[in-house]
């Protein structure tokens, strides 16, 4: 089983707290998806006879495409791989985007998630952040996307900006619960450098973000999902009725997956990889035949951090069964010693499972760190 993560590199507008790899000059667009879909050829053995079980296109702002620059790059990839007739298929996608006669169009085409970029239903906090729409789209397109009846659909919401007070934060909670929607994807502001936050907040022209204002909006959203059905299957990721993001659940569960397009990743639990992050970079690399990607041979001791790092920040955790058939004695000796060491009112440890509780998902990133292991195995 595997999955392919497709980047589409552009953004009508830069938001503030943005560091992804994206471009606002949409001129050389086409050059892009053509590299994109040479990239897919060529990528084929990656993936070798493995069915394909999640694509996502991600970016970027995949919705600015059009249905049928859409359509041509999933067919290219159902013409090229063994995509399972059930595959989850999402688009990331803007409210800006979202007319009604455009989500139409997407239900034309195999997409059948919609991963909607909402961020907040506050004009306050959207103009802070710099994104392209509005408090109104924010709204009109999940109440557009669910009359068409695009049964799948995650909203992200960001929590702990300068902006947004408790009562806003409460208000955008509601807000979402009330429209039914299954799956929540709920971040805290960080400030991520070289971006236009960063630069505000070194200016002083705006003040940096708050630790424990954001880790009370992220109480409040703990307890707001708990009155709502929901569970929190991953630091930042909450469903109900089992709607898992299937494609980001398997990467949390270290599967193979292929990442196409400007600055895109790929994994296969020997090595990673990541593609230029430059649009024009890339469409000549792939067009000349020449390296448009660095690799990475991972030792044993990367394939244990990164899988301390991506599982512990789900509500599965650490298998240990899989653990120990997973890495040598040397490497499992040193992971059982740390866990001895660690504060077990935080995590909870079994026979088979080791697992941070919900309320301290927050803090995984420190649990990760007294678990890593710093010698060359
Ligand atoms: S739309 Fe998404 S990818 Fe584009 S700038 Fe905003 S946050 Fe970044």
């Amino acid at each position: 089983m595997a999955g392919i993560y497709i980047h589409i590199p552009f953004c009508k507008q830069a938001c503030s707290y943005c560091d992804f790899h994206f471009s606002t000059k949409l001129n050389n667009k086409q050059k892009v998806l053509n590299g994109i879909e040479k990239e897919l050829e060529l990528r084929v053995a990656y993936i070798g006879e493995e069915i394909v079980e999640t694509i996502y296109l991600g970016g970027g702002t995949p919705s600015l495409l059009s249905e049928t620059e859409i359509q041509s790059l999933l067919t290219k990839t159902n013409s090229l791989f063994d995509v399972s007739s059930d595959a989850e298929i999402t688009l990331e996608a803007n409210p800006d985007d979202l007319t009604l006669d455009k989500l139409k169009e997407l239900k034309n085409t195999s997409i059948n998630r919609l991963s909607i970029g909402v961020q907040s239903f506050f004009e306050k906090d959207l103009r802070f952040m710099n994104r392209a729409h509005n408090s109104s789209e924010a709204l009109d397109c999940i109440k557009n996307a669910q009359k068409v009846e695009f049964l799948n659909i995650s909203v992200d919401l960001i929590f702990g900006s300068q902006t947004t007070t408790k009562e806003m934060w409460q208000k955008n909670l509601d807000t979402f619960f009330d429209l039914g929607i299954n799956h929540l994807s709920a971040y805290s502001l960080t400030i991520e450098e070289k971006t236009a936050l960063a630069h505000q907040v070194a200016k002083g022209k705006v003040e940096n973000v708050n630790d424990e204002q954001n880790y009370e909006q992220y109480l409040m959203l703990q307890k707001a999902i708990k009155q709502n059905g929901f569970e929190q299957y991953e630091l930042s990721n909450y469903c109900k009725n089992g709607a898992y993001s299937k494609h980001n659940t398997s990467y949390w569960q270290s599967k193979k997956y292929l990442g196409v397009g400007p600055s895109a990743h790929s994994f296969n639990d020997t090595s990673r990889q990541w593609n230029v992050r430059n649009n024009l970079l890339y469409s000549k690399a792939i067009g000349n035949g020449t390296a448009y990607f660095e690799k990475e041979e991972l030792s044993e001791i990367d394939r244990y951090h990164e899988h301390l790092i991506t599982s512990l920040r789900t509500m599965w955790g650490i298998n240990l069964n899989s653990l120990n058939v997973s890495f040598s004695d040397l490497i499992l000796s040193q992971f059982y010693l740390k866990v001895e060491t660690l504060n077990k009112t935080i995590v909870n440890l079994s026979a088979e499972y080791l697992t941070v509780k919900p309320e301290y998902l927050f803090q995984s990133d420190e649990i990760v760190r007294e678990l890593m292991i710093d010698f060359e195995a």
